[in-house]
Order: C-alpha cells, then sequence, then structure tokens
C-alpha cells in the first residue's frame, strides 16, 4: 500500500481522470474527499467504488473557480478526515471555438476553473502542508498547453500557465517538504474527448503514433508514481503520458 492511512483531495472525481485516480488513490490506501461540478449521480458511484475498496469517501458539487468555496471544501475535508497529504488538482473543462469567436466570458471561465481554480486549490491545503513540513500537489495541465491546438486557444493558454505555476510553487514548496509536480494528459477517453467530431477525433487518432486515445487510468498510474514514494525525486516536473502526440 503506497498511500496507506493518507488522506487526498481530487478536484473533479466524479469521473474520467479524477474518478480513476481517486480509485487508483483509494486502492493504495488512501481515503479521498473529491468535489465536481453538480455531477452527484456519478460521484456517489465513485463514492461507492471508493468505500467498497474499505475507504473512507465524501464529495461535494463545488465550483473550483469560487475560491471561498474551494476553500471551505478544503477545510471541511480536514475537519472530517484530517490533514490533507494529497491534492490532485484536476478539474476541469474546454470551450472549444476558433480564435476570433472567444468571448470575455469563455475566458474567464475557462482560465477560471483551470488557472485560478488549480492556483486557489493549491493556496488553501499549502498552509497546512507547510505546518507539517510534507505533502504533494499534482495539477493536471495538458499536452495542449505544449503543442497547442486549434480551437483551443484559451484552454492551451491556461494549461502552459498551470505548468508554468507547477514550476514557480515547486521553487518554494520543495524546501518545506512539499512536492509539486504536473501531469500533461494526451487524449483520453472521457466525457471532455466524448463530444468531439467524429471526423476530428479519427485524425487525432491516425496522427497519434500510438494509434488510440488513453485510458484515464493510463494517467492514474502516473498520478500514482508522482503521489507516491517511488516519485520522491519528481520536483515541478510536467510528466506527459501522451500516447507521442508530444515527445520532449
Ligand atoms: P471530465 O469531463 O470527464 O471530468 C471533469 C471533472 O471536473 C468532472 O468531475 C467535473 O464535474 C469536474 N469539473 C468541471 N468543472 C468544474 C468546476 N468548475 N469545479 C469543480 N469541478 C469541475 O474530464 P477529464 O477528461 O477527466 O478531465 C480532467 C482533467 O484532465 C481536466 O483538467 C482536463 O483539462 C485534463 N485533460 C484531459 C484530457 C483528455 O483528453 N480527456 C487531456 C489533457 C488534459
Amino acid at each position: 500500500m503506497k498511500l496507506q492511512g493518507q488522506i487526498a483531495l481530487v478536484t473533479g472525481g466524479s469521473r474520467g481522470i479524477g474518478r480513476a485516480t481517486a480509485l487508483a488513490f483509494a486502492a493504495e490506501g488512501a481515503d479521498i474527499a473529491f468535489c465536481h461540478l453538480n455531477d452527484a449521480a456519478k460521484a456517489d458511484d465513485t463514492a461507492a467504488e471508493i468505500r467498497a475498496l474499505g475507504r473512507r469517501a465524501m464529495h461535494r458539487s463545488v465550483d473550483v473557480s469560487d475560491i471561498a468555496a474551494g476553500r471551505a471544501f478544503a477545510d471541511a475535508v480536514a475537519a472530517s478526515f484530517g490533514p490533507i497529504d494529497i491534492l490532485f488538482n484536476n478539474a476541469g473543462m474546454n470551450i472549444r471555438k476558433p480564435f476570433e469567436a472567444y468571448t470575455e466570458s469563455d475566458f474567464d471561465s475557462i482560465l477560471g476553473v483551470h488557472l485560478k481554480g488549480m492556483f486557489f486549490m493549491a493556496q488553501a491545503v499549502y498552509p497546512a502542508m507547510v505546518a507539517r513540513g510534507r505533502g504533494c500537489i499534482i495539477n493536471v495541465a495538458s499536452q495542449r498547453g505544449i503543442k497547442g491546438a486549434p480551437n483551443s486557444a484559451v484552454y492551451s493558454a491556461a494549461k502552459a500557465g498551470i505548468a508554468g505555476f507547477t514550476r514557480a510553487l515547486a521553487w518554494e514548496a520543495t524546501p518545506k517538504g512539499i512536492r509539486v509536480n504536473a501531469i500533461a494528459p494526451g487524449p483520453i477517453d472521457t466525457d471532455l474527448t466524448a463530444t468531439m467530431e467524429s471526423a476530428d477525433r479519427q485524425a487525432f487518432i491516425d496522427a497519434l503514433p500510438i494509434g488510440r486515445f488513453g485510458r484515464p487510468e493510463e494517467i492514474a498510474a502516473t498520478a500514482l508514481l508522482l503521489a507516491g514514494p517511488d516519485g520522491g525525486f519528481y520536483v515541478g516536473a510536467t510528466l506527459s503520458p501522451n500516447g507521442g502526440d508530444v515527445m520532449y
């Protein structure tokens, strides 16, 4: 059990990459608190799966772009479960449009969930981690923050920002005993990519060296590496399991 007795807070844990990571952490002994956005039925299913693994689970609908709500959730988790050891900063969405069609409202909502949400969720758990001299923060970026993509200008900007934020925080946090890293997944089969046009999806697959989209569990495996004892020397890194979409 690589995470025995640890407490993990997962944002966007009801489905997709967050759900798979919550289950992977629970299978290694962690109790899981997760938030989602108005996704109660899937959240209940995920919580039931965590409990079936013998771990505690709690969830709440919390919009991570609401800083006060995110802080209140982190406080509630610590009060119910104990101090948070791991933050898996994962909640996300996208609005796909050509560059010229983006509105200020689109910009604010995408940046709000990704960059502002991840920044302030990290800030919500950080003081208690500093006080204990231990902790792990994993931010979910994207290969789109590295190579870009059409119809995703705001998302790509947010994801590049997350990788930069990860490196900056790693400089401050590491001497305090807190490891901070990011994951930049390639295309993964989740609700987020299910809305792609089938021709676009096939073109994407045809261009991928591995010839398929990834599974959420393939990202959870990287999250487990970073969260557990085997990831102890990763600092400020952005690991990118991406099927060869970006090689660097
Ligand atoms: P998903 O749509 O399956 O799940 C998204 C989760 O985030 C859900 O639990 C949803 O309720 C939650 N969420 C959305 N907006 C929220 C908000 N404002 N506050 C709180 N929770 C919110 O998506 P996914 O594919 O599992 O994506 C998870 C993360 O991985 C995102 O950050 C996404 O950008 C990133 N990512 C996904 C892919 C991919 O191909 N699926 C690739 C690279 C990066």
